[in-house]
C-alpha cells in the first residue's frame, strides 16, 4: 500500500488546491525554509486522526485553516485528501483505490469526514488505519525534530 496522492486546499499555507502526486513511496519531505514541508506532514497525520492542537501547532483547531497572507484573503475550509493504492487490501475495505477526507469549517467549527466520498466518522477513518501501521503516532511518520 503506498500513498499516490495528497490533494490539499486551505489547509495551513495551501490558499488554493494543491495535488501532490508520487510515484512510490515516501521517503521524506526536503525544501527551502518555511516551505510548508511541516505543514504537509501535519495535513497527513490530520487526516489520520490526529486531534491534538499542539501537535499540528496551533492553538485551536481552526489554526488548520488558512489564515491569510500579504496578498490573499483567509479561506473558510480546510480540506485534505489521502489517496492510498490499496490493490493489496491492506486497508480492510473493499475497494483498490482508498480516498481518506477531513474537512473544518471555521464558521461553525464542524468537521466532515470521509471514505471514498462517502460521509463517516473520524472513529471509522481511525479504525481503517489502525491495522496498518499507518496511524498518527506511528513510527510510518516522523516530524522535525523528532529522529532523535
Ligand atoms: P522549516 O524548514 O522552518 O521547518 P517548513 O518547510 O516545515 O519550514 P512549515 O512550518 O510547514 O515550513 O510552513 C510554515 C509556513 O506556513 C509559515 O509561513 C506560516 O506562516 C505558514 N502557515 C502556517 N499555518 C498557516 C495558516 N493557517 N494560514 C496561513 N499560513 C500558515
Ligand atoms: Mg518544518
Amino acid at each position: 500500500m503506498f500513498l499516490k496522492r495528497i490533494e490539499l486546499e486551505g489547509f495551513k499555507s495551501f490558499a488554493d488546491r494543491s495535488v501532490i502526486h508520487f510515484d512510490d513511496d515516501v521517503v521524506g519531505i526536503v525544501g527551502p525554509n518555511g516551505c510548508g514541508k511541516s505543514n504537509i506532514n501535519d495535513a497527513i497525520r490530520w487526516v489520520l486522526g490526529e486531534q491534538s492542537v499542539k501537535s499540528l501547532r496551533g492553538n485551536s483547531m481552526s489554526d488548520v485553516i488558512f489564515n491569510g497572507s500579504m496578498d490573499r484573503r483567509k479561506v473558510n475550509t480546510a480540506s485534505v485528501t489521502l489517496v492510498f493504492d490499496n490493490s493489496q487490501h491492506l486497508l480492510h475495505i473493499d475497494y483498490d483505490e482508498v480516498e481518506i477526507t477531513r474537512k473544518l469549517h471555521r464558521q461553525n467549527g464542524e468537521a466532515e469526514y470521509y471514505i471514498n466520498k462517502t460521509p463517516c466518522r473520524l472513529k471509522d477513518i481511525t479504525s481503517l488505519v489502525m491495522d496498518t501501521g499507518l496511524g498518527k503516532d506511528s513510527l510510518s511518520i516522523i516530524s522535525q525534530g523528532n529522529i532523535s
